[in-house]
C-alpha cells in the first residue's frame, strides 16, 4: 500500500478545481460559478472512494476532462458541468433524475448520452456498433456529447501509462479506429494529432521515441533555418502594415511516422518536417484579400510548387477548416510548407466545431459553404435511411470519416462535396435518390463517362438517366459515399421485397390452377423441394424468374410419387430392417476414439509413424497444420512429443460400444420432406455412443411421426442427440418417452 497524504491530496484537488474556474472565467455568466461548484461538489462526493489505475484520486479525471473542454475545445458552462458529472451516473448511485433536478434537462440529456455510450468500444461485440450508432444519434440532439466524449478519451489516452498492456493496446486501437477520425471530422486538429501520437507511443513505442528524439536533436538547426527563412517575409509584412504572428511548427510525430512508412524513407529524408504558419489579425471583410496578399509576398521571395497550392479559403473543407497552403522552395533548396490564415481561421482549425459556431453568427449569409451542418444532416439521413445492421452502418460511417473530399460542380455551377474516390454514381445519389437509381452514365466536362468514373476536383458533372435503369448489387462496389451505399441497399431491399410479393402471387395462381391451396404446410414442402432456406427466398426466386413457375408442376408430380412411396415406408415398420439400415450407414460395430477432457469426438487422423488401432493406448497431439494426430504411447516419437510439447498433448482413448448403458425412447414429429428419414437416421448414426435398438416412422399427409428406441450411456448424450435432431429441417418436436 502506498501511503497517501490526504491533506496534500485535498490541496491538489482544490488547486486543479481553481485552475478550471480560472480558465473558464471568460465564458462564465453570473450564477455559472455557483452551478459549477455544485457539480464539482457532487462529483467529488460521488467519486470520493474511487481511485484511478494510477492510484490518483478519481476526481482528477472529471476535472481534467472539464479542463480539456474549456481549454482545448472552447466549450462553456453546460459542458463543464456535464464533464464534471460524466462518470457519476454510471459509477455511483446517483440517478439521471437527480441531475435533472439540480442542473436541468439539457445537462441531464448530455450526461444520458455520455452514460449510454461509455464502454462503447468493447471489442468484438456488436454492442459496440450499436452503441456507436446511439452516440451518433445524439449528434443531432447535441454535438457536445461527442465533444465531451472526445475530451474523456483524450484524458484516458494521456493517462494510459498506468493501464495494463492488453488494455493499452485495446484502448489505443479503438482511439485510432474511431476517435481520431471523429476528431478530424469535427475539425479538432490538435486533439486528433495528439490522439494519433499517443496511439503510436503505445503501439510502437520504439519508433515513437526515436522520432521524438530526432525532432529534439534537430531543433536548434530548425530554429535557425526558420529564422532565416521568415526574416524577409516578416520585414515586408511589417512594412505593409500587417498585424501578424509567424510560427514554425514541427509536424506531429505520427504524421512524420506515416510519411516515413509510406515513402519508405528515414527521418532525415522527410522534407516537410515542419510548417510555417502565418496568422493574420485581419477584419472579417478583408480576410480573403489579406491572405492572398500575404501569399503574394511569400512567393515574391520563394518559388512556389504549383502542384501544392491549397485554397481552403474560397472553398473551406467540409469540417469547416479554412486556410491557404503553399509549398515553396527555400534558398537552401528545401521545400517548406507555408500556411496562411487569419486568427479566426486558426481558432477554427485548432478548436474545430465549437469555434466554428462561435464565429458562425458573424458570418455573412451564404458564406458558410460546405460546413458541418451539411455533415450532420448527412449523418442524420444515414441514420434514418439505414435499416441494415449496426456494424454495417459503422463501417460505412467510418469509411466516410477517413476520406478526404473531392469538390465538383453541377451543370448550373453548384458546388458538391463528396468523399475522395467518389464516382459519377456517388454524385448522382448526392443530387437525388431518384437520379441515382436511374443513372446510366454521366457527362463530365462535356465528355461521356461510365457510372464508375472517378471524380476529380473541379469536374463539372451532368448525370444521364433512363427510366429503365435499376440499381444492382455491383453498384455497391462503384460508390464510396455512405449516402449512395445506403440508398442502393435500400433500393435492393425494396426490389427484393416487391419480387417476393410478386412471387407469392404467381405461386398462388399456379397452385390454384393445379387445384391446390397455398397452406403453410405446402409452402414448407415447396421450400424443401427447391432446397431453399426460407419460404420468402422461394417466392423471391419465383418473382425474379429464377425459378420457372412451371416447375411447380413437377413438384406436384413428385409429391404424388412421394405419397405412394410413403405407403411403402409405412409398411417397413419392421424394426430390424431399420436397425440394419442404420448399421449400414454407421458401418460395422467398431470402437470409437474419444478425445480431450470431455472425451468428445473431434476430427483426428491416425499418425503414420505408429499406426494406432482400436484398443491401443494412445494420445492426441495438436499439430500446426493437420489438426489432431493420434499416436500410440509406445510410438518412437512419443517421448519427444510428450516431453517437449506437453501443452499440445491431449488425452485420447478408445471406447467400445459395450459401454452403452440405458435404453431411452424418443418421439419425433415434423413436416415431411424429401430426404427427411435419411437425415434423421444420419444424425442418429453420427451420434457416438448411441446404439439404436428400433425405429419406426409414419408419414401421412405431409406429417412425419417417428419413434426411436436407443441405448445411450448418459442423459448428456441423449440431450445432445435431441438437440441435433431438433436442428434437422422440418423437425418440429422431439420428446422423450419411457
Ligand atoms: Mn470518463
Amino acid at each position: 500500500m502506498i501511503q497517501v497524504d490526504v491533506e496534500e491530496e485535498r490541496q491538489e484537488i482544490l488547486k486543479r478545481y481553481r485552475r478550471l474556474l480560472r480558465q473558464a472565467k471568460p465564458v462564465l455568466k453570473s450564477g455559472d460559478t455557483k452551478l459549477i461548484k455544485k457539480a464539482f461538489t457532487i462529483s467529488l462526493e460521488a467519486h470520493k472512494d474511487m481511485r484511478r489505475k494510477s492510484g490518483e484520486p478519481y476526481i482528477y479525471h472529471p476535472l481534467e476532462v472539464a479542463l480539456i473542454c474549456v481549454e482545448e475545445i472552447g466549450l462553456g458552462t453546460t459542458s463543464i458541468i456535464s464533464a464534471l458529472l460524466h462518470d457519476v451516473v454510471e459509477d455511483t448511485d446517483l440517478e439521471l433524475e437527480d441531475i435533472e433536478r439540480d442542473f436541468g434537462t439539457k445537462v441531464m440529456t448530455i450526461i444520458d448520452g455520455l452514460t449510454k455510450i461509455s464502454g462503447v468500444f468493447d471489442y468484438g461485440s456488436s454492442q459496440q456498433a450499436e452503441n456507436f450508432r446511439k452516440m451518433l444519434l445524439t449528434l443531432s440532439d447535441d454535438v457536445r456529447v461527442i465533444l465531451i466524449k472526445l475530451a474523456d478519451r483524450l484524458n484516458n489516452m494521456r493517462t494510459l501509462g498506468s493501464m495494463p498492456r492488453n488494455k493499452q493496446l485495446k484502448i489505443a486501437s479503438e482511439t485510432m479506429y474511431l476517435y481520431a477520425p471523429l476528431a478530424h471530422r469535427l475539425g479538432l486538429y490538435a486533439i486528433k494529432s495528439e490522439l494519433e501520437d499517443l496511439y503510436l507511443k503505445y503501439t510502437d513505442t520504439e519508433a515513437y521515441k526515436d522520432i521524438v528524439k530526432k525532432i529534439n536533436e534537430s531543433r536548434s538547426y530548425r530554429n535557425k533555418f526558420i529564422k532565416t527563412f521568415i526574416q524577409p517575409i516578416e520585414e515586408e509584412l511589417t512594412r505593409q502594415g500587417f498585424k501578424f504572428t509567424i510560427k514554425g511548427r514541427p509536424k506531429s510525430v505520427y504524421s512524420i511516422f506515416s510519411k516515413m512508412k509510406k515513402q519508405g524513407i528515414p527521418f532525415e529524408e522527410v522534407f516537410d518536417l515542419f510548417a510555417i504558419r502565418i496568422i493574420l489579425d485581419s477584419a472579417l471583410e478583408n480576410e480573403k484579400a489579406d491572405c492572398w496578399q500575404v501569399y503574394s509576398i511569400v512567393t515574391d521571395f520563394y518559388r512556389p510548387n504549383p502542384n501544392r497550392l491549397r485554397d481552403w479559403i474560397s472553398t473551406p473543407r467540409s469540417n469547416g477548416y479554412e486556410s491557404l497552403h503553399t509549398t515553396v522552395m527555400s534558398t537552401t533548396g528545401q521545400w517548406v510548407e507555408v500556411q496562411i490564415r487569419t486568427e479566426r481561421m486558426n481558432d477554427i482549425a485548432e478548436r474545430g466545431y465549437a469555434a466554428h459556431w462561435k464565429y458562425k453568427e458573424k458570418e455573412t449569409p451564404g458564406k458558410s459553404g460546405p460546413g458541418l451542418d451539411d455533415w450532420i444532416n448527412q449523418v442524420r439521413s444515414m441514420l434514418e435511411s439505414n435499416d441494415g445492421s449496426a456494424i454495417e452502418f459503422m463501417d460505412d460511417f467510418r469509411g466516410n470519416l477517413f476520406h478526404d473530399e473531392v469538390f465538383v460542380f453541377t451543370p448550373k455551377g453548384d458546388l458538391k462535396v463528396l468523399p475522395n474516390g467518389a464516382s459519377a454514381l456517388d454524385f448522382a445519389f448526392e443530387i437525388h435518390t431518384e437520379v441515382g437509381a436511374k443513372c446510366i452514365g454521366a457527362k463530365v466536362n462535356q465528355r461521356l463517362v461510365p457510372i464508375s468514373y472517378k471524380l476529380k476536383n473541379g469536374d463539372q458533372v451532368e448525370i444521364l438517366t433512363s427510366n429503365k435503369q435499376k440499381p444492382t448489387e455491383d453498384w455497391l462496389q462503384q460508390v464510396v459515399s455512405s449516402r449512395a451505399k445506403a440508398k442502393i441497399k435500400d433500393a435492393l431491399r425494396e426490389e427484393k421485397r416487391s419480387a417476393t410479393v410478386d412471387g407469392r402471387e404467381i405461386v398462388q395462381r399456379k397452385l390454384k390452377s393445379m387445384k391446390m391451396d397455398l397452406t403453410s404446410e405446402l409452402i414448407e414442402q415447396l421450400r424443401a423441394y427447391f432446397d431453399l432456406k426460407t419460404a420468402n427466398e422461394f417466392y423471391y426466386r419465383v418473382g425474379r424468374g429464377i425459378i420457372d413457375p412451371t416447375s411447380i408442376k413437377s413438384f406436384k408430380e413428385f409429391k404424388e410419387q412421394q405419397k405412394s412411396k410413403s405407403k411403402v415406408v409405412e409398411k417397413v415398420k419392421d424394426e430390424s430392417t431399420f436397425t440394419k439400415e442404420i448399421k449400414n450407414l454407421k458401418g460395422p460395430d467398431h470402437d470409437q476414439l474419444l478425445i480431450g477432457e470431455d472425451m468428445d469426438v473431434v476430427d483426428y487422423s491416425l499418425s503414420k509413424c505408429c499406426n494406432p488401432i482400436p484398443g491401443d493406448e494412445v494420445f492426441g497431439f495438436v499439430t500446426i497444420n493437420e489438426g489432431i494426430k493420434i499416436h500410440r504411447t509406445s510410438c518412437p516419437n512419443a517421448l519427444e512429443l510428450l516431453s517437449n510439447h506437453g501443452n499440445r498433448v491431449i488425452k485420447a482413448r478408445w471406447t467400445s460400444q459395450k459401454e452403452i448403458a440405458f435404453l431411452a425412447g424418443l418421439r419425433i414429429i415434423g413436416t415431411d420432406r424429401v430426404g427427411l428419414v435419411n437425415d434423421v437416421t444420419k444424425v442418429i448414426s453420427n451420434e457416438l455412443k448411441v446404439n439404436m435398438r428400433s425405429i419406426t416412422i409414419d408419414s401421412d399427409a405431409g406429417i412425419f411421426e417417428g419413434t426411436i428406441k436407443l441405448y445411450v450411456n448418459n442423459t448428456e448424450h441423449l440431450e445432445h442427440l435431441i438437440s441435433n435432431l431438433n436442428q434437422v429441417e422440418g423437425i418440429l418436436k422431439v420428446s422423450r418417452f419411457d
